[in-house]
């Protein structure tokens, strides 16, 4: 598996990559002598010029990804509108009628939509209900991307130090030796955390990069 030595990472790589790994000093940047910021290895010079070249080069897929994105969001909206009115229009008609609550069963209710295109499976809840819904919901998929993450994470891990110990043993010294250094010039012990999360990003990096 090919892999560049860490210094050669570019600059916003780096910006990941610092957060883990605070290196001080002179800016990373040849024959630039600034001061590095407390996170990065390069002056703030250097690191806004290295963020806007990645912006001008990226410039069209950042682009698309907002108009995507923009796009999505006025699809759901537009659907959650005609929904709406779908509904109100059917409660004119008499075709369709409001409900109780169906937790508490009182008769001021308001009509929750889950899906725009199966409108006529309308909800009836009162405010205090639903509100008391949308928190629980909010409270539970909060609870799923937590754990989703964690399980990603551990999962990379593997991974990760599965890759790192088939690593030739200077480049698996040296990934280690990065993993060590923690904030404010600790050394981390390999049972840290943080040491974990270091070896992992230190490797995707160099690996990445190597690509
Ligand atoms: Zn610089
Ligand atoms: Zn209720």
């Amino acid at each position: 598996m090919p892999l560049r030595p860490l210094d050669e990472l570019d600059d916003l790589e780096e910006i990941g990559l610092s957060r883990l790994l605070p290196l001080r000093g002179i800016c990373s940047t040849k024959a630039c002598r600034g001061t590095a910021r407390p996170s990065g290895r390069h002056c703030l010079a250097c690191h806004a010029r290295a963020v806007q070249r990645y912006r001008d080069r990226h410039a069209q897929q950042l682009a698309a990804r907002r108009r995507d994105a923009d796009a999505l969001r006025d699809d759901r909206t537009r659907a959650a509108d005609s929904a709406r009115a779908k509904l109100a229009m059917a409660l004119r008609r008499g075709t369709m009628r409001r409900g109780l609550c169906q937790i508490c069963g009182t008769a001021d209710v308001m009509g929750v939509v889950e899906e725009p295109q199966r409108w006529r499976d309308v909800v009836w809840v009162c405010r205090r209900d639903r509100d008391v819904a949308r928190e629980r919901r909010r409270d539970e998929e909060a609870q799923l991307a937590a754990s989703r993450e964690r399980a990603a994470w551990a999962e990379e891990r593997t991974r990760v130090l599965a890759a790192i110990e088939l690593l030739p043993p200077d480049i698996w010294a040296r990934l280690h030796a990065l993993a060590a250094q923690g904030p404010a010039g600790w050394t981390l012990s390999p049972e840290a955390p943080l040491y974990m999360m270091n070896l992992v990003r230190v490797y995707k990096a160099s690996r990445d990069r190597g690509r």
